[in-house]
């Protein structure tokens, strides 16, 4: 059976606008650096001006209305242009922008008409660039006990605390953020987001020092920080979704993030790259893809990569067609992850030691399969670790707890 996508006469010449269109403007020089850190700032300049040049054409978020300044395309458009920016090495959007997509999704449900019209425009034109703030020190898996406050007083919340792993190099114009407003109050009863412009007063983040943070699905975040807030004033037109309704609307948010906004339906470049090393190293003068055991591994490689494939594939289709997803998400999610550890000990079992160096000569790729190493143990985490995609699938299949509602308040 094909399970692949097709596209119309319309969609393919579609396709073809596309590929002429980003011939003519995809930035001279723009970088895709093995490791994340070393995104220079020239570099992710021009992610953002690519940002604009795709915004201008209604490309950056192609599938949000044109009034708020998305491109009003289908699902299988989106796919084109991520598509065609693959070729690039780019992604949509060019630079990382979690807090953008995820912000832009809960506004659309849960923002007032008002808030729609403002804050939309800003993220969907790729005039700002936001981080998605949710994990504390005693507030990871556990998101329900987040400590950083956010106290109402006249016309501002008064925001005190601490985010952790959060954010990328070269810094955010806003952050998407949750704050827990009613501190005495009922767990899950008690939390709220809100857009924070990242130069009020009283906001200073330092870098992390991990293993590796910021492939993040190829946006290069670069690193990650800690964000301190003390006596941060935001404007209460900043709140969304309601005051103490800061659960209802992370549904939402956590909906998209496990498993909605994964690249996994392009090529996988892990597989590439290590299919490339296997041609090019050599094993007593034969190169090591023409060694049996070698194809063995590789192949377990490949299935393991199809397989994430066609969990995305399904997603996609259910929303192409407009259906409900449910554990489908945190599935495909909770394969990629697994996957992707699978496949760097795969990847160590063919190339030995050369998997693990960074080193000018000697690593293969240019140093793309030694980040894959680090990378795939840190992939564990982000977006909600293994366990807790397991847990989600299993509330959606009604198993256990009772089964978690829909993000969506439609
Ligand atoms: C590279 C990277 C990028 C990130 N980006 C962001 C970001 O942009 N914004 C943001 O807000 N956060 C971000 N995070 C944080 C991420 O969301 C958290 O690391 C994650 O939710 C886990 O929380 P924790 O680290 O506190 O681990 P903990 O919650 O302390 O978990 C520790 C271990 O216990 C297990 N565990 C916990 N609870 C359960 C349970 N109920 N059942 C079974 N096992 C359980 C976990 O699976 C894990 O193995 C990022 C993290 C990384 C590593």
């Amino acid at each position: 059976m094909n399970f692949e996508i097709t596209f119309t006469p319309e969609q393919q010449e579609f396709q073809i606008r596309v590929r002429d269109w980003l011939k003519r403007n995809m930035p001279k020089g723009i970088e895709h650096p093995a490791d994340p850190a070393n995104l220079t700032r020239g570099g992710y300049e021009k992610q953002r001006e690519l940002g604009h040049r795709l915004a201008l054409e209604g490309w950056l978020y192609p599938t949000y209305p044109k009034e708020f300044g998305g491109g009003g395309l289908s699902p299988n458009e989106a796919l084109i242009i991520e598509m065609e920016l693959e070729k690039y090495d780019q992604i949509l959007p060019p630079y990382y922008d979690s807090g953008g997509k995820l912000a832009a999704a809960s506004i659309m449900v849960w923002g007032t008409q008002e808030q729609k019209s403002i804050f939309l425009p800003q993220i969907l034109k790729g005039e700002v660039r936001t981080w998605q703030l949710l994990t504390e020190p005693e507030a990871g898996s556990d998101l329900a006990n987040i400590q950083t406050t956010a106290i109402k007083n006249g016309n501002k919340y008064t925001v005190n605390g601490q985010k952790i792993y959060v954010g990328s190099s070269h810094g955010a114009e806003w952050s998407w953020m949750l704050a827990n407003t009613d501190p005495g109050g009922k767990r899950h009863g008690n939390l709220s987001w809100f857009i924070v412009p990242m130069d009020l007063p009283g906001i200073t983040w330092a870098p992390m020092d991990l293993i590796f943070a910021g492939n993040e699905n190829g946006a290069l975040s670069g690193f990650k920080n800690t964000v301190y807030f003390a006596d941060v004033q935001i404007p209460t037109e900043n709140l969304i979704g309601g005051e103490n309704n800061g659960w209802q609307v992370a549904d939402t948010h956590l909906e998209i993030e496990h498993g909605l906004m994964q690249g996994s339906l392009l090529g996988d470049h892990n597989l590439r790259r290590t299919l490339n090393a296997c041609r090019k190293l050599k094993k007593r003068g034969n190169p090591l893809i023409a060694d049996p055991s070698i194809q063995e591994i590789l192949a377990e490689l490949y299935i393991d990569s199809e397989v994430t494939r066609l969990f995305h594939i399904r997603i996609h289709w259910l929303r192409s067609s407009g259906q409900k997803i449910s554990y489908q998400g945190p599935q495909a999610y909770l394969q990629m992850k697994r996957q992707a550890l699978r496949a760097a000990k795969h990847t160590q079992d063919i190339l030995g030691p050369y998997a693990l160096v960074m080193d000018d000569k000697l690593s293969p790729e240019d140093g793309f399969i030694e980040v894959q190493q680090r990378g795939s143990i840190v992939a564990q985490h982000p977006g909600g670790t293994v366990e807790i995609q397991k847990l989600i699938m299993s509330r959606k299949l009604g198993l256990g707890k009772p089964s978690m509602k829909y993000g969506s308040k439609h």
